[in-house]
């Protein structure tokens, strides 16, 4: 055999295995298994993110019910026999019902009109106050309510959302591990075909001539330091050019390559010729 064809023949085997190597990438079983990788892990992830938000919500509500100044507010002025609202209300309820039921009425001047039994109790300024006072509670009141009733219903929401994740994910779960089991399958075959070739490489790679192995090395070397794309060392000569770099090729070098028996390197990128 000429002495350069275990050279190129280690080349097309090292191109085989690179190309075979590269080809997993793009097999149904890698792709599959990829893709329901990147779907378990995104739901896994909306779910932790939902968690997080529900944990901070939970701090925000136990802000407003525990410890806060507006639940401190909310106890003296609420709740209790001796909160501020109950107190006027026992001192004063009874009045500003009956003026809410118009029962009560007052002229401008803030005479009260129309029932003397109350004249003794209540002038007409605090019936004035109070319809300030009780509006300011039952604002605050409705605010508290209209709060807590939020936070309820994002609670609600979240644990839905939550229950839903779960059912996503357990799915998702599912179709990973089939996923799986195929990838796991399709690599056990590819890594067998891989490590065929590479014995195969390794076969050619022994038995190339040292003198031209370390030709082949020193070429291959220069391409790397160059950090060149293309890595080939062996280049055929097509038309009296270097197929690869398209250099011509004088026909006084193409002779001295014999029937494939000497290293003749290429003018311009230095790869070793054959014809
Ligand atoms: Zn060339």
């Amino acid at each position: 055999m000429p002495r350069l064809n275990c050279l190129i023949e280690y080349q097309d085997k090292e191109i085989e295995l690179v190309r075979y190597k590269a080809s997993a990438k793009s097999a149904d079983a890698v792709k599959n298994f990829n893709k329901a990788k990147d779907d378990y892990d995104k739901l896994v992830g909306e779910k932790q993110n939902l968690e997080e938000k529900t944990e901070k919500l939970i701090v925000e509500f136990n802000k407003l019910t525990d410890d806060s100044d507006i639940e401190k507010d909310f106890e003296y002025t609420f709740v209790g026999e001796d909160s501020e609202y109950e107190t006027l209300m026992r001192l004063y309820g009874e009045y500003f019902d009956a003026f809410k039921r118009g029962e009560i009425k007052y002229s401008e001047d803030g005479e009260i009109v129309n029932d003397e039994k109350y004249e003794e109790y209540i002038t007409a300024d605090e019936i004035k106050e109070y319809e300030v006072v009780f509006a300011d509670f039952q604002e605050k009141l409705k605010q508290r309510k209209k709060r807590i009733n939020g936070f309820i219903a994002d609670f609600e929401k979240a644990e839905k959302k939550l229950d839903e994740y779960d059912k996503k994910i357990s799915s998702s779960k599912k179709a990973l591990d089939e996923a799986q089991v195929k990838y796991d399958d399709f690599m056990k075959a590819f890594d067998k075909r891989a490590a065929e070739i590479k014995k195969e490489l390794d076969a050619a790679a022994k038995a190339i001539p040292t003198d031209i192995k370390n030709q082949f090395n020193i070429v291959r070397k220069l391409k790397k330091e160059a950090k060149e794309k293309d890595m080939r060392v062996m280049s055929k000569i097509v038309d009296g050019k270097c197929s690869i770099c398209k250099a011509p090729v004088s026909k006084e070098k193409s002779k001295a390559i014999g029937n494939n028996e000497n290293v003749v390197f290429c003018d311009n990128c230095e790869r070793i010729l054959y014809r």
